[in-house]
């Protein structure tokens, strides 16, 4: 059944019906507490951006999303935008709205950026260059959260300049030999895929020698070692390729065609059209919570504050809106170059929202007293900046806008038209 049989079948009110029961029968709801949804000072209270947790606790939290997501597939709300070939309801975006908003008053586990790339940024990327295999192989199971795949970019002397990368493919036969090194590599260590790009062509200009392969992330051949940051986390590694051998058939796309391929995976990525709700719904530190810690620290009254609240809000509100529009002009697919506007009003508002908490939490914030729902705020606090670097930095996102949106003039490339063997590095 197609995205339009399947629309005009399901309203979008016997959806939310249909949604609202299953929910009920599958989930806990949040407690609620005058009309708010949860209650101050009960559960958990999580504002993280990233985790800092042990090993097994990090697992322990992946593996109860993908049983949750495991769960809703039997329904097909792990997917609701996707063709039902793939598992999903071949809905529309309103659909997932109206499911993500039921889903926000009930318990559920927490998020984990290994499974938002498995689902949000790999299975579309196959879906796009994929062979007919490597989308029954990989969509569902990708969709499901079965296997976890995860992105094989960034390098030591590559990161902005993504396209000046230099792990190799080297075709032998109908295998390539991977060697080279990748790092930054978030949730490698809980991964069985990763999407690699690498060069496969030294003579051609740096945008074309590249070619795309989904690769698994054991074997000879393939050391993953992991970062510990400074916030006590462990959400990066490394992962070098020593005479790595895989076969022709892990090529994404087209050799030499990897750039393309990459580019789609990040337009997926800057992509936040598909947000439900206004501001930093995909990590901790929403709106609701910010009220919340405002009302539980007695500063509404505060007029400065309640300016400060007001520009929480209509950040959210205007970022909201503005991936509405998004998802309109991406009519399903990636936002183009636009999306680069919604990742900078994500990254902005988180940017506010730690300014603004740090306003009203104020010596709460660094000194642990034990009160609910305060020092948990550091991790907002602190892990907020990782996404104004990840997939592409404020400054490279301007950039873009800047030439592909705005047309203004491009900035000064001396390695145009130079075979990447030739670039001074
Ligand atoms: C939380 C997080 C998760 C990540 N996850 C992954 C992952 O899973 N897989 C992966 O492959 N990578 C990942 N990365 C890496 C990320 O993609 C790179 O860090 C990012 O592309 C920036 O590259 P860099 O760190 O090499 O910085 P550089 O490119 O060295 O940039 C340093 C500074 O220079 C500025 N700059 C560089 N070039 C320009 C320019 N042309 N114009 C203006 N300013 C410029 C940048 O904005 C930045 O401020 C992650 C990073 C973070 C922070």
């Amino acid at each position: 059944m197609s995205a339009t049989d399947a629309t005009t079948q399901v309203s979008i009110e016997e959806f939310t019906n249909e949604a609202a029961t299953w929910l009920a029968d599958n989930a806990v709801p949040k407690t609620a507490n005058d009309g708010r949804v949860a209650a101050w000072g009960e559960g958990e209270f999580s504002v993280a951006v990233f985790h800092a947790l042990e090993h097994d606790h990090e697992q322990k939290l992946i593996d109860e999303i993908r049983s949750w997501v495991q769960r809703k597939s039997q329904c097909g709300y792990h997917a609701i935008t996707w063709p039902e070939e793939y598992g999903g309801r071949g809905l529309t975006n309103a659909h997932a709205r109206a499911y993500s908003r039921l889903e926000r008053d009930y318990e559920i586990p927490g998020r984990h950026e290994a499974i938002s790339v498995t689902m949000g940024l790999m299975a579309p990327t196959v879906r796009v260059f994929g062979t007919d295999e490597q989308k029954q192989r990989f969509i569902p199971a990708f969709l499901r959260t079965d296997e976890v795949c995860v992105q094989l970019f960034s390098e030591p002397g590559a990161g902005s300049d993504l396209a000046g990368l230099a792990c190799r493919a080297v075709r032998d036969g109908d295998e390539w030999v991977i060697n080279g090194q990748k790092v930054w590599t978030s949730g490698a260590q809980f991964a069985d895929w990763g999407e690699l790009i690498a060069r496969s062509d030294v003579d051609a200009v740096k945008h074309k020698g590249m070619t795309a392969f989904i690769v698994p992330l054991q074997g000879d051949g393939i050391v993953i070692r992991q970062i510990k940051q400074m916030s006590g986390g462990v959400s990066f590694n490394e992962v070098f390729f020593n005479d790595f051998r895989v076969p022709d058939s892990a090529r994404l796309g087209p050799q030499g065609e990897g750039w393309k391929v990459a580019l789609t995976t990040l337009g997926f990525e800057r992509d936040h059209s598909k947000d439900s709700g206004g501001g930093a719904s995909r990590v901790g530190g929403s709106w609701k919570q910010v009220l919340e810690t405002a009302i539980a620290m007695g500063v509404t009254d505060d007029p400065i504050m309640r300016q400060r609240l007001m520009q929480v809000y209509i950040h959210n509100t205007v970022e909201a809106y503005t991936n509405r529009r998004a998802a309109d002009l991406a009519k399903g697919g990636a936002a183009g170059p636009e999306g680069s506007l919604g990742k900078l009003m994500w990254t902005e508002g988180m940017t506010l929202t730690s300014d603004v908490i740090s306003q009203i939490l104020g010596p709460k914030l660094i000194a642990d007293t034990g009160e609910w729902g305060t020092w948990e705020w550091g991790e907002h606090v602190l892990g907020a900046p990782g996404y104004r670097i990840a997939g592409g930095s404020d400054e490279i996102q301007r950039n873009i806008l800047g030439e592909r949106v705005l047309g203004l003039p491009g900035e000064p490339r001396v390695d145009k038209g130079v075979a990447w063997k030739d670039v001074p590095r």
